[in-house]
């Protein structure tokens, strides 16, 4: 799937709706929502409210009443003040009577109560009626001629003196509606404030959170058009700013491996080109030109296919260190041990004269087969660039816990201007130089790569025209160490 800038984006699900739409919506069903249940709350249900309010408050104070009124050494005195600091204390009219409604305590608080409006006639009818429904009633009466609702709470009640009494409690029902208006207007205002509240609410919070995203989203599209070289914004909420950081992170990686297979491409094309073509070359002279099939250009022939072999291989393992393809096996061996078998190997070379100078059998916890291609390079080196005397000295030095292997050749040097570039890929000081076109120009770098994954120390000192020492070190380990140590600081130094 190939993303093009400006044309269709293959990346967007169908049907799923944008995080900023998101953010509105549920902020507008929320504001919704929580309208309604003020105007349900405050407007339609206030007089169902108010009326139970009423009843249970009415109920209540008649039958806190009638507890005080049935306590021991009550009298007329006491009556008087239970009731009127009821009357006062509740708005309600109340009026206290004998059996035949001939004694009355009456404490009016609204004029328009009709508590003063009752005979003893009447009051000793409402007694029978009341006794005779079983002590208590709760009722409503509709005001005539544009006077308010009453509820009204009637109770009788026998005194501890053995006295029967009538208890009348008169309140009025104010109308809502008044209230309601007011309340109308105040819900509208309230209504009109909580939608441009919920409105920028959501405005801010959307954008606090989509504008990173879509920020990161639009640079997500771009990398994933092979551009690496990407910024990816580190804003906003944790969560988007670790997406943020996680994708630059992927861009670093994928830009690496971009880096790599480049390298790869180019290098393998120009350094396999010049074997081949000698190959190809010397083969044809041979074939068409009669006499030249001698053993030298056959000779030449093989060592360049040597050359190839070592080219592609050094290439392969380069590449592999490099992207870490490969993780290290790291073991406790005997260094000592593993060099001199490296060394008995060199021996058999006739040519030259190898030493190996130690003193200790040492133990390192390293990738001894990767130790020992640094090994194989360094000597090969030496090998290659030694002068006459064609000596080359493998020292092994033990100091404060580190080991240090040295390969010693006697030949040419190299200039102090050039010790850092020969750790390069590719890098050979003298292009010309005869034995140097022997190697691939990429010794170096792989012993440079295993012992930066080592995290082992490693450098060189030469001196035109005497000779170069190449060295590496390592921490030494006890040979039952089994733990895993800690990488030390790695680095070269000339
Ligand atoms: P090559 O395959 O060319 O040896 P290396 O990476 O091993 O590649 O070495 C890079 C360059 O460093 C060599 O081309 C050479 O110029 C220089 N070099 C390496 N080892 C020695 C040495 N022992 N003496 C002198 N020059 C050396």
């Amino acid at each position: 799937m190939k993303y093009k800038k400006n044309g269709e984006n293959p990346f967007q699900p169908r049907g799923k709706i944008g995080i900023r739409w998101g953010i509105f919506a549920g902020f507008a069903i929320f504001t919704v929502v929580i309208i309604i249940l003020l105007w349900v709350f405050q407007i339609a249900l206030l007089e169902s409210f108010y009326r139970s309010i009423k009843t249970q408050e009415i109920r209540s104070t008649g039958e806190s009443i009638t507890a005080q009124m049935q306590q021991e050494n009550m009298n007329v005195f006491r009556m008087e003040e239970v009731i009127t600091n009821a009357a006062q204390e509740k708005q309600m009219s109340i009026l206290l009577s004998d059996e035949r409604g001939r004694w009355t305590i009456l404490k009016k608080s609204s004029p328009t109560s009709f508590l003063d409006r009752l005979s003893w006639v009447d009051l000793a009818q409402i007694y029978m009626e009341t006794d005779s429904r079983g002590g208590k009633y709760l009722y409503s009466q509709n005001g005539n001629d544009g006077q308010p609702e009453n509820m009204i709470y009637v109770s009788t009640f026998t005194e501890k003196g053995g006295d029967n009494r009538l208890l009348i409690l008169d309140t009025s029902i104010v109308p809502v509606e008044s209230t309601v208006d007011t309340l109308k207007i105040q819900l509208w205002y309230l209504t009109i404030v909580m939608i441009l509240l919920g409105l920028g609410l959501a405005i801010l919070i959307a954008r606090r959170i989509s504008a990173p995203i879509r920020q990161i989203n639009e640079s997500a599209k771009t990398l994933a058009t092979g551009e690496y070289q990407i910024e990816f914004e580190d804003k906003g909420f944790r969560e988007i700013a670790e997406l943020g950081n996680t994708l630059r992170y992927a861009a670093s990686e994928l830009s690496k491996v971009e880096q790599l297979r480049r390298d790869l491409i180019a290098n393998v094309s120009h350094d396999l080109r010049t074997p081949l073509t000698m190959i190809a070359g010397y083969s044809e002279v041979m074939r068409d030109i009669p006499g030249e099939n001698t053993p030298e250009n056959v000779q030449i022939i093989i060592d360049e296919t040597h050359r190839l072999t070592t080219l592609v291989n050094d290439m392969l393992d380069l590449s592999k260190l490099q992207a870490q393809a490969i993780p290290l096996e790291r073991s406790v061996f005997n260094l000592t041990e593993s060099i001199r078998e490296i060394m008995t190997r060199y021996d058999k070379m006739a040519d030259f004269r190898f030493s190996f100078e130690a003193n200790e059998e040492v133990y390192v916890n390293a990738d001894e087969l990767k130790i020992s291609q640094v090994v194989y390079n360094l000597v090969n080196n030496a090998i290659n660039y030694t002068g006459a005397d064609k000596t080359i000295r493998v020292r092994q030095k033990v100091r404060d816990g580190v080991v240090r292997i040295e390969v010693i050749d006697s030949g040419e040097g190299i200039p102090a201007d050039k010790l850092k570039d020969i750790w390069e890929r590719y890098y050979k000081v003298d292009k010309s130089h005869k034995r140097a076109q022997v190697g691939s120009g990429l010794g170096l770098s792989i012993v440079k790569s295993i012992l930066d994954l080592h995290g082992g120390m490693y450098g060189v000192q030469s001196e035109v025209g005497k000779g170069s020492v190449f060295w590496f070190e390592l921490k030494q380990v006890s040979p039952d160490h089994n733990e895993k140590e800690l990488p030390a600081s790695s680095g070269r130094t000339s």
